[in-house]
């Protein structure tokens, strides 16, 4: 174990535990997704390319700058070849501790209908823990194109639907956080998918969503989106 291991073993043990985890859900399967965790300003753990999730372990985790200069990988181990739409996002979101990126099927079924009805205020938890579901149009895996296209929407939720691909969940808190809202969302659009099959499916009321206000301040959680973007679950809607 090298210096920077010993340092960050704590986040790393979580990282592995993640992908593991992920792999179980069947939110991945072989060497897709790809996971990072910021462990200092410059800094992030990131899972390697070509490793299934299932089977990674401490030492196949990588690490990488901002800039996306390796500054650890295992013999023969190399980082994800998504990581520039990692860097990306961390770099916007100053707030964002974890990525968490899968293609988990019933979300990336949404993702490839691309009907936008999961940007809606469907159930209470998902609108103060992730936002709305929003998407990022369709470009080719490993590309700068692709990771461009977070700059629209990466400051306005916590969730995203990339076109044709899969999901993207990025928590504020821990690698262990992203998945559980990775794994409340997937919940939730099979739910929506369900109510749209049984009919009448209704989202919650605007003067509903106005009182989660009240939820996110009693659990004291932090509002969906950039830190400061929004002020309220509303206005994080786009609702007036
Ligand atoms: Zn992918």
């Amino acid at each position: 174990m090298n210096e920077l291991q010993k340092k960050y073993k704590t986040e790393i043990e979580e990282l592995v535990n993640a992908c593991h985890r992920v792999a179980e859900l069947n939110y991945v399967t072989s060497a897709g997704g790809n996971l990072s965790v910021r462990v200092a300003d410059n800094l992030l753990l990131i899972t390697p390319t070509k490793t299934p999730k299932r089977i990674i372990h401490f030492d196949d985790i990588c690490m990488i700058d901002l800039d996306g200069n390796v500054i650890y990988a295992s013999e023969g181990k190399k980082p994800t070849g998504e990581w520039p739409f990692h860097v990306r996002i961390m770099r916007k979101r100053s707030d964002i501790k974890a990525i968490a990126h899968t293609h988990p099927p019933i979300l990336t079924g949404f993702a490839i209908a691309n009907n936008g009805m999961l940007d809606k205020p469907w159930l209470p938890e998902p609108i103060t823990e992730v936002g709305p579901i929003l998407m990022v149009p369709y470009e080719t895996p490993l590309s700068e194109a692709l990771s461009e296209q977070f700059d629209a929407v990466i400051n306005n939720s916590n969730g995203f639907l990339m076109e044709n691909h899969g999901a993207v969940f990025c928590s504020p808190i821990s690698i262990f956080d992203a998945v559980e809202l990775l794994n409340m969302t997937e919940c939730m659009a099979t739910s929506v998918l369900v109510a749209h099959i049984l009919g009448n499916a209704k989202t919650i009321t605007t003067e509903y969503v106005k009182e989660m206000d009240s939820v996110i301040r009693v659990r004291n959680l932090k509002m969906p989106g950039a830190t400061g973007k929004y002020s309220s679950a509303s206005e994080l809607y786009g609702l007036k």
